[in-house]
């Protein structure tokens, strides 16, 4: 075949290499016959072949005997039968006569046995052990404790740790020596591996039981090259608040994401993802309401509710979806006879609320420090906004999906959430939520004649649920009080508090200070090396949605206790 492929053309030795491998990869090799003595180690398919005295069958763990069978979602076993594929009960039937065969193999004694663990993980036996318990009288044979014939090296390090553990009483000193020597011998590299451990031991135990948060938790302050590192890595940087949320969130997984640049493998979506949802309605939204505003029609959409149709159906039809679930998903947009989807519900909502304040939606994808093609606002700057404050700069870029202006010129920014909105003006004097506050911010430096007054989240997710959400907003604003919102969003209140401190409420322009401040410190504290987990283990974005939770080494216990104080330097 290779004298085919390659002609007379040299090749190199892996070529030749790869090509014996997956050769041999496709090969089975049966012995013809088995010799009827001795001790033979065999396929449990070909034990039936042999008369046997003494019969052991190994490895009975599930998974592998039975073999776990795996549930086709597109065809029935029926279905996959008339294809000639094995149904996933066919799959268990034959493990099941196999196993039946064996135990009727003529071998006078029959051991069956399978191993506890496999490295650190337990594993569990197979479930034809328990079947036959039921059926047939079975002597249980189990290693007596310490016999030496069952020691492994799991066992060892179990008895080893169990014996300096008690170090003190009868003779453990004895036994933690004998067990040293026997496992310097087992050992390839005794020093290397017990080095290992006891470091392992060592984070463990200052993770678990120190006072601090150290270097094994992120607080990386005392590395100088790291530190170095990350000043010069974060000095001119351009930051997105999403970027500045996820610090502000858990400075670790920031770490994890942005610094070590872990991400998680991209899944193949079969239907439309979350993140082609938001960008499906933010066009649709964008194009609309330019439209509008082209046609100086921009505070009536009630009444080009036919236009925003057209435009969804150009937009949805441009997706690559079909089938039940598309179909569905339109629905839920476009609405039917029976019930209002969610662009009738949004039209309605917006037109009462644009005629109550008397607003009028002015600026649609506003961005600045972008360079995409993503559709924005003709206002649009191509270079960041640079926030300064003593003598710092933190240079932000972002997009502003929609700004509404009031009468007397106050501004409201407003957000699309395609998902479930959870944000709440705590999250801003918390440091978790810096959208809003921050592009409220910088409204002025976009445009001088805009001062802001309201920044909120439109709830796009379902007709039922639709609803702006205001995370912020200038309870002393004339014209939002025409809202009546009893929402602690609106501020100054008495929940919303400095230090918690109930005689200092806080002002709208000063939370607005404080998230910008709160920026700069959360910057600086990057620069410097703290990378703790989340101060708020309990919340779903960290203990369900969190892309690196599988691999988190957080100590939840410790970070409940920890999270009013400061970080600590590392001292271990
Ligand atoms: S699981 Fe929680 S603590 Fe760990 S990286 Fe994610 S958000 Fe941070």
């Amino acid at each position: 075949t290779l004298q085919i492929i390659y002609g007379q053309d040299l090749i190199t030795l892996d070529v030749l290499f790869g090509a014996l491998q997956s050769a041999l990869e496709r090969e089975l090799y049966n012995l013809t016959e088995w010799q009827d003595y001795g001790v033979q180690i065999m396929p449990r398919l070909e034990i039936l072949a042999v008369n046997f005295q003494v019969l052991f069958v190994g490895g009975l763990i599930d998974g592998d005997f039975p073999r776990a069978s795996v549930k086709d979602i597109f065809f029935g076993d029926e279905v996959r039968s008339a294809m000639g594929l094995v149904a996933s009960e066919e799959l268990l039937g034959q493990d099941r006569f196999l196993f039946y065969e064996l135990l009727d193999s003529p071998a006078e004694r029959v051991f069956l046995t399978f191993p506890k663990y496999r490295d650190e993980e337990a594993l569990v036996p197979s479930s034809f052990l328990a079947d036959l318990k039921d059926v047939a009288q079975v002597t249980e044979l189990n290693p007596k404790e310490n016999d030496p014939l069952f020691t492994n090296r799991q066992t060892l390090w179990e008895d080893f740790g169990q014996n300096i553990f008690f170090l003190t009483t009868g003779d453990r000193l004895q036994k933690a020596m004998h067990q040293a020597d026997l496992l310097f011998t087992l050992l390839e590299k005794p020093r290397k591996t017990l080095e290992d451990l006891l470091h392992r031991i060592q984070f463990a135990s200052l993770r678990i039981m120190g006072q601090q948060f150290t270097r094994f938790e992120g607080n990386l302050t005392g590395n100088a090259a790291i530190t170095d590192d990350l000043q010069q890595r974060f000095k001119h940087r351009v930051w997105s608040v999403s970027q500045l949320e996820t610090y502000g969130f858990c400075p670790m997984q920031f770490f994890l994401r942005y610094v070590l640049k872990i991400r998680p493998t991209e899944k193949i979506e079969e239907e439309i993802t979350p993140l082609e949802r938001g960008s499906l309605v933010h066009k649709i939204l964008y194009r609309f309401y330019s439209e509008l505003l082209a046609a100086g029609q921009a505070n009536r959409p009630l009444e080009f509710r036919e236009r925003l149709f057209a435009i969804a159906r150009e937009e949805f039809d441009r997706m690559p979806y079909e089938g039940l679930f598309w179909e569905l998903e339109k629905l839920r947009y476009f609405g039917n006879e029976q019930a209002q989807g969610i662009f009738d519900v949004f039209l309605i909502k917006e037109q009462a609320r644009l005629d109550k304040l008397q607003a009028q939606p002015s600026f649609f994808e506003l961005a600045f420090g972008y360079s995409g093609n993503f559709p924005m606002d003709v206002h649009s700057q191509k270079q960041p906004v640079i926030i300064r404050q003593n003598g710092k700069e933190i240079r932000l870029q972002g997009r502003i999906d929609r700004v509404d202006v009031l009468p007397d010129g106050g501004a409201m920014i407003i957000d699309y959430k395609t998902g479930l909105v959870h944000s709440k003006v705590t999250d801003i004097v918390d440091g978790i939520h810096f959208q809003l506050p921050l592009y409220l911010y910088v409204l002025p430096k976009l445009n001088r004649d805009l001062f802001p007054v309201y920044g909120g989240l439109y709830q796009l997710k379902s007709a039922d649920t639709l609803d702006l959400k205001p995370i912020i907003a200038d309870k002393n604003n004339a014209y939002l009080q025409l809202l009546k919102a009893r929402s602690m969003a609106f501020v100054p209140n008495k929940t919303v508090l400095r230090n918690g401190n109930e005689d200092d409420p806080f002002e709208f322009d000063d939370l607005l200070e404080y998230s910008v401040q709160q920026a700069f410190e959360k910057t600086e504290a990057l620069r410097q090396g703290y990378f703790l987990h989340s101060n708020f283990p309990d919340d779903r974005r960290c203990s369900s949605f969190c892309d690196y939770r599988r691999i988190c080494q957080k100590v939840t216990g410790k970070l409940k206790k920890g999270r009013e104080k400061e970080p600590e330097g590392d001292d271990s």
